[in-house]
């Protein structure tokens, strides 16, 4: 993954975890709004002053995890998250409000439920399992502290409350580890589906290779050469001109009566490498048909295009194929120029009639066809 798409995904994580966070706030709001109407109905055993400082505790924890998030320091975290510290402190605050609860605390367990559903999707099994007995030691420990310090109004209640908590918590626990494994399967099957993914394209590219190349010279084949060519004269701008020659090997069938065909495909190898040699990056040279070949060089001037060619014709005439000795190696060359608004057969017809031109004044030669203005 690059840098700016790693910095993607981390600034999309983090704003998803600051959501998350935000819910967590909310719902503390929601619970504070609930002790506050406990409080009003004289359901809370304190003074105004412990109320206060609990509703205090839960505002400057949230605080301390908000700078966490805003700073980024969350991120120096395993788990970045900050799930299982959330949910610790928000079991610990939940037990000591109900520490301060009456009779009423039956009804409030369910906020145990509520802080640990924060947990099930983002905890492993084993920490959830952890988070869970946190919360019964805190719950059961209060009504064993209180039974000893004979503060227990109703024990028979209690025991049951601390039953259904046990039930409560031992299905949530279940709950999650299903979850996890569940999440686990589809994390798996996500990666052999990216697995696959990456096999597919890698065997398109192949094929694309495969229909756009030709097998012996493993130069462009004609069809994808005048993908090219449309592409790049439909992106031609007014004033720029492209350079399009045809290019055709000289007395090709006397090498192939000679040498034999074996050696002919040699000296087709060898134009090729010529002119892979010859030409820049950018230029953009294809097998036609059989001892025929086509080049286009993109936004050039006639003298440059002109000296290209006759470049390539010369380097052609010095090669040495390998393996065999062909006296005479020489092609033949027409030439036009594709300018804006051009139809990419007519400029071919005029580049076959610039190599019709070069071989019956002698071969061994590169002839123009220009357009227009350029003649
Ligand atoms: P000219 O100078 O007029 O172009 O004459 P030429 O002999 O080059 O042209 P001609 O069209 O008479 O012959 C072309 C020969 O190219 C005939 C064909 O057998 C041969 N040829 C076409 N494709 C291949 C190939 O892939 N390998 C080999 N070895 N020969 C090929
Ligand atoms: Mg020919
Ligand atoms: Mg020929």
């Amino acid at each position: 993954m690059s840098k700016s798409a790693q910095a993607l995904a981390s600034r999309t994580l983090q704003s998803l975890m600051l959501k998350r966070f935000g819910m967590a706030v909310f719902t503390y709001f929601l619970a504070m709004a609930l002790g506050t109407v406990a409080f009003i109905y004289n359901h809370l055993e304190i003074p105004l002053s412990n109320f206060l400082l609990l509703n205090a505790g839960v505002v400057i924890s949230q605080l301390v995890f908000l700078g966490l998030f805003l700073s980024g320091r969350n991120l120096l975290f395993q788990d970045p998250s900050l799930t299982e510290p959330q949910v610790l402190v928000g079991l610990v605050l939940q037990t000591l409000s109900l520490s301060m609860l009456d009779d009423a605390r039956g009804p409030m367990l369910i906020m145990y439920v509520l802080i640990l559903m924060f947990g099930v999707f983002q905890l492993r099994p084993k920490v959830f399992v952890r988070c869970a007995i946190v919360a019964f030691i805190g719950f059961a420990g209060l009504n064993i502290v209180e039974a000893y310090n004979l503060k227990l109004s109703r024990p028979e209640l209690a025991v049951l409350e601390v039953c259904v908590l046990s039930v409560a918590l031992a299905w949530l626990s279940l709950f999650a580890s299903y979850v996890h494994s569940m999440r686990q399967r589809m994390r798996q099957r996500r990666f052999a589906l990216q697995a696959h993914q990456d096999t597919l394209r890698g065997m398109m590219r192949q094929l694309e290779d495969l229909a756009s190349t030709d097998e012996l010279t493993g130069l462009f084949n004609r069809r994808h050469f005048l993908n090219i060519a449309s592409r790049e004269l439909s992106s031609l701008r007014r004033g720029h001109k492209h350079g399009l020659a045809l290019i055709d090997l000289d007395h090709f069938k006397r090498i192939n009566d000679i040498h034999g065909h074996a050696s002919g495909d040699r000296v087709l190898q060898t134009f090729a490498s010529v002119a892979q040699t010859c030409l820049r990056d950018g230029d953009v040279v294809a097998r036609y048909g059989g001892e025929e070949f086509v080049l286009l060089l993109p936004d050039t001037e006639p003298d440059h295009f002109v000296a290209c060619c006759e470049r390539l014709r010369e380097a052609f005439s010095r090669a040495e194929p390998l393996g065999i000795k062909v006296d005479n190696l020489s092609l033949s060359i027409g030439m036009t120029l594709l300018e804006m608004g051009d139809d990419l057969d007519e400029a071919l017809h005029r580049a076959d009639q610039a190599l019709y031109q070069a071989k019956r004044t002698g071969r061994n030669r590169c002839a123009a066809a220009w357009a227009s203005a350029d003649a």
